[in-house]
């Protein structure tokens, strides 16, 4: 077995990580964590250290670590046909009936889903799909995607585009010229302290209105959101907020592409978040919670109406030209299968709605009145705990984003892992939606002494 020591300079010397400061890292600056083991909400490190991982991941080991039942459907599927491709109607067992099972609890007026492996991807394949539908009803300029600032939705070249984030932008000649951005729903960083919820969700829809009157709607093909704000801050939306603006985009025939890469499958204690806000999308990007990240699947869910148009245009252009070598790859469909079996069983959209909303509660019973904490929110299995440096007086941290990392450091040593989300103050919790509320305890209490021990 390779020592610690050497897996160090191996990895220092040939793996790029992803989403690393790659100098620090390299000079041997930045932590080094050897990942080996989890059970259930639990992960171990090489040095046998244990973790609450709070975070589950990138919030996607949705159904916890360790699922043997997942494991073996996931064996099973190699050893009897690891791959065959999904082109020109071939499929598998597998991903026929992960297909339907997903269909079964999407929405009723969704039609078919294609899948992919990422995030990033299923987003590309909503754009690409979206165009051919423009191009096909005789619709060429209407091709504009509206993101909203702070949304994530991936890091490929057109995902990245309509990332809102600072960080994906950087010196990546990003975002492309198709992507437009408007208003973040963050209601805590409104721009008038006085206004009230709706009086906010007015305002993002008056801005959505403006950007809409000034590029044109003709101009304007679809407007992509997740639910509920993730990497950006995990900011549920104020009141209203989808209604209003989905009533915008029907005025101007602009499509609606949820992206539920994070709330899909039960995060928010409903089997998707356009359940629980009533959202009526043409598109739902869905992949994490679809395998609980036990192998790499994604899937855009394509609505009926949408559907139509497609087949019209294959009817008058021939083959769809788009597709992965590893679309509805059978390991990752055994897997998903598994796993939305395993979701079901064991009842954890519920648990999901009840634990989660039991987490917030109590964070904010612990540390809400903290000087230090200006915010604590949430929504389902998603918790999110903003620091600022005077709440009273609404003062926000500067220089941005070295306390969090600080806080979640403290928590590190403690044996819970939050995430220090990339851009503010904030630190989130995405656990497991098996967690339970002794659990949930645990990481309120590690929270809490933190959050004392650095400021
Ligand atoms: N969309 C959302 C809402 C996400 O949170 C993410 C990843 O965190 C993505 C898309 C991209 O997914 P991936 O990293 O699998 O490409």
């Amino acid at each position: 077995m390779l020592t610690n020591d050497q897996l160090a300079a191996w990895d220092r010397d040939n793996f790029c990580h992803p989403s690393t400061h790659l100098g620090q890292f390299a000079r041997g600056e930045a932590p080094q964590r050897i990942i080996t083991g989890g059970k259930g909400v639990f992960i171990e490190d090489r040095d046998g250290n244990r973790f609450l991982d709070a975070f589950a991941g990138l919030y996607c080991v949705n159904v916890g670590y360790g699922r043997t039942e997942i494991s073996d459907a996931i064996a099973e599927q190699a050893r009897e046909l690891a791959y065959y491709h999904a082109y020109a109607g071939h499929g598998s067992e597998a991903s026929i009936t992960l297909a339907k099972m997903v269909l079964d609890r999407a929405p009723d007026h969704m039609s078919k889903v294609y899948f992919g492996l990422s995030g990033s991807d299923a987003n590309e394949t909503n754009i690409k799909l979206i165009w051919y539908y423009n191009n096909i009803l005789g619709r060429p300029a209407k091709k504009k995607i509206i993101s909203r600032w702070r949304g994530y939705h991936g890091s490929g070249l057109m995902t990245g585009s309509l990332t809102g984030l600072e960080l994906f932008h950087k010196k990546f000649d990003l975002p492309l010229s198709q992507v437009i951005h408007t208003e973040a729903p963050y209601y805590f960083r409104r721009p008038d302290p006085a206004m009230s919820e709706a009086a906010f969700t007015a305002h993002c829809v008056a801005e959505l209105e403006a950007l809409i009157a000034r590029e044109g709607a003709d101009t304007i093909a679809a407007f992509i959101g997740e639910p509920v704000l993730g990497t950006g801050g995990l900011v549920p939306p104020p009141e209203g907020y989808w209604p209003a603006i989905q009533a915008v985009l029907k005025q101007h025939d602009i499509l609606l592409i949820a992206d539920e890469v994070v709330t899909g499958f039960g995060r928010l204690g409903t089997m998707f978040g356009s359940d629980h806000y009533g959202m009526t999308p043409d598109f739902i990007t869905i992949a994490k919670g679809l395998t609980s990240a036990y192998a790499p699947l994604s899937g855009s869910i394509i609505s009926d109406r949408v559907w139509q148009v497609l087949e019209q245009g294959t009817d008058e252009n021939g083959v769809m030209g788009h597709g992965w070598t590893y679309s509805a790859h059978p390991i990752g469909a055994a897997a998903g299968v598994a796993n939305l079996r395993l979701i079901d069983t064991l009842g954890l959209v519920d648990n999901a709605g009840h634990v989660g909303a039991l987490l917030t509660e109590r964070m904010r019973a612990a540390i809400g009145d903290h000087p230090n904490v200006g915010e604590v929110r949430g929504e389902g299995m998603l918790c999110a705990v903003e620091l600022v440096e005077d709440r009273a007086a609404r003062r926000f941290l500067d220089p941005v984003g070295q306390m969090s990392g600080k806080v979640v450091a403290a928590m590190h040593r403690n044996g819970v892992i939050a995430r220090a989300m990339p851009q503010g103050d904030i630190i989130g919790f995405a656990p497991p939606l098996c967690l339970d509320a002794d659990e949930a305890d645990q990481i309120v209490a590690v929270t809490a002494r933190a959050i004392t021990e650095t400021f």
